[in-house]
């Protein structure tokens, strides 16, 4: 077979242990925490998670600035714990689930929550909101973690915006993975960015960001000139 163009990359993260781990999807919980789900106008309640997608071709890694995108003018932070997957479930009980659980990261799940309200003002898909390139921000992977009750938080100029603990996820990772394994063979390769807590707001080109999990390699990165 010969290509027309380059094979295109594969993203990869750093796993800490060790190693690179290719990325093939990347799934997102939405409305996780009760806070959050409130502070967008909602009422949290026990249904199943939803969820979105970014593509794979949008992460990048925490070890450089992001750019500000364009056709925004409210981009907006959402610090989350990302789960790795590192084997194959369908259908998973949750203690399944749990198994599949790999490694773990701190992420920033960028939003332009503009073009999201759009999206559901006018029941559009949030795709323009969403799937936004250099919106899916990872850190580097740590095999050795379970979460908790670990805090989450993240800061903007050095000011504490997002301030939350794992515990506060209104559905866990084992019941996040269970569910979404209903409607995906999911596997190695698959990401989860499980929600954000209460306080997200918007970043301007220059800002400083610090993503932290308590017992998580942490990230420190800047907002860009806008691409
Ligand atoms: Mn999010």
């Amino acid at each position: 077979m010969s290509l027309a163009f380059p094979l295109p990359p594969i993203p990869t993260l750093k796993v800490e242990e060790g190693g690179e781990y290719a990325v093939r999807r990347i799934f997102c919980v939405g409305r996780n925490y009760a806070e959050h789900t409130r502070e967008m106008g909602h009422e949290p309640t026990p249904e199943a998670p939803f969820y979105f997608t970014k593509s794979p071709a949008h992460m990048v890694r925490a070890d450089a600035d992001i750019p500000f995108p364009p056709e925004t003018a409210d981009y907006h932070h959402e610090v989350e714990l990302a789960v790795a997957l590192g084997a194959d479930v369908f259908r998973a009980s949750e203690e399944e689930a749990a198994a599949a659980a790999w490694a773990y990261a701190v992420a920033l799940d960028m939003t332009r929550r503009d073009r999201q309200q759009e999206g559901k003002d006018r029941r559009r898909p949030w795709d323009l909101g969403k799937d936004v390139e250099a919106s899916a921000v990872v850190g580097t992977l740590r095999r050795d973690f379970e979460p908790a009750d670990q805090r989450i938080e993240m800061r903007l100029n050095g000011e504490l915006r997002q301030d939350g603990r794992l515990s506060d996820m209104i559905h866990g990772v084992p019941a996040i993975v269970a569910d979404l394994s209903r409607f995906y063979h999911l596997g190695p390769g698959d990401l989860i960015l499980t929600g954000t807590p209460a306080g997200v707001g918007k970043v301007e080109a220059g800002d400083a960001i610090m993503a932290r999990v308590e017992g998580l390699p942490p990230f420190d990165l800047r907002i860009g000139p806008p691409l």
